[in-house]
């Protein structure tokens, strides 16, 4: 639908630290049922954005809107309720079996919030029975339906980095935020990870927005690449538009 609202506009948003400009007049655009990649050297400022689009980091000023609705200056819990889901760069999850954790991601579509544990679930028995049927539809979807019992423990890293997409997609978001989502991964589970997310994007319907620094990946999966460098960005296009930018090419060379 040409006509719908972009699912994501980041508009001329700017962070400061001490000393440090980190986002410098990002705008940034994604497109519903899209797939676009955040890249950029060290320090360029990818990760201050994922915190400013799940609330964790107030932007100094500039807008963020989701599908039309502002998430500027709401708090985490506010936005993850709006529709933003996200994985994290290093793996966060609690003890207990793949069905608890993904289990967790449910807590945002209830009054309760995050402070009930798993297995305290808010609702009714029927709800519960929602929740939990619905927890285990998507862990089958993301290749975990036979370790949907087992401790997270006892997985294997690609396994525990899959529980926590589909954690984040138990939130049913209209935006995910994936954070790196094949670091550490050996070349078979890349290739699974990279077929997942594919599938993801064509099955539920939401928009995924990616740091990832695996340039192969980025030019199977995704549709548009925004590069940011010290803050500011300095190309969006197709990847292949990306790859040949000349500033692209002067940031990463640092010449
Ligand atoms: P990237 O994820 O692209 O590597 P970051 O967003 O982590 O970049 O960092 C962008 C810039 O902001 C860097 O110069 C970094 O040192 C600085 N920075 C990030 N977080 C903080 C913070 N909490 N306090 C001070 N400076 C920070
Ligand atoms: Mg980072």
């Amino acid at each position: 639908d040409p006509g719908a609202p972009p699912t994501l506009v980041v508009r001329d948003v700017t962070v400061r630290f001490a000393g440090v400009l980190a986002l410098d007049g990002v705008d940034l655009t994604v497109r519903p049922d899209s797939v676009h990649a955040l890249i950029g050297p060290n320090g360029a400022g990818k990760s201050t954005l994922f915190n400013v689009l799940s609330g964790v980091c107030r932007a100094d000023s500039g807008s963020v809107t989701l599908a039309g609705r502002e998430l500027t200056g709401c708090a985490p819990h506010r936005i993850a309720e709006l529709g933003v889901a996200r994985t994290f760069q290093n793996i966060v999850l609690t003890r207990g079996t793949v069905a608890q954790n993904v289990l967790l991601g449910r807590h945002v579509l209830t009054r309760g919030g995050f402070v009930a544990t798993a297995l305290g679930l808010p609702g009714t028995r029927r709800e519960q029975r929602i929740h939990l049927a619905r927890a285990r539809e998507i862990a089958e979807f993301v290749g975990l339906g036979r370790l949907f019992d087992i401790p997270v423990d006892l997985l294997s890293y690609g396994d525990r980095k899959r529980v926590e997409l589909a954690r984040a997609l138990c939130m049913e978001p209209t935006l995910l935020l994936l954070d790196e989502p094949v670091a550490g991964m050996n070349a078979a589970e890349r290739a699974r990870m990279a077929a997942t997310i594919g599938r993801v994007r064509a099955a539920l319907g939401l928009s995924i927005l990616l740091v990832e620094h695996d340039m192969g990946l980025i030019m199977r999966i995704a549709d548009e690449v925004t590069v940011l460098d010290f803050g500011r960005g300095i190309a969006t296009g197709t990847p292949r538009e990306v790859q040949r930018d000349p500033e692209v090419i002067r940031a990463y060379l640092g010449t």
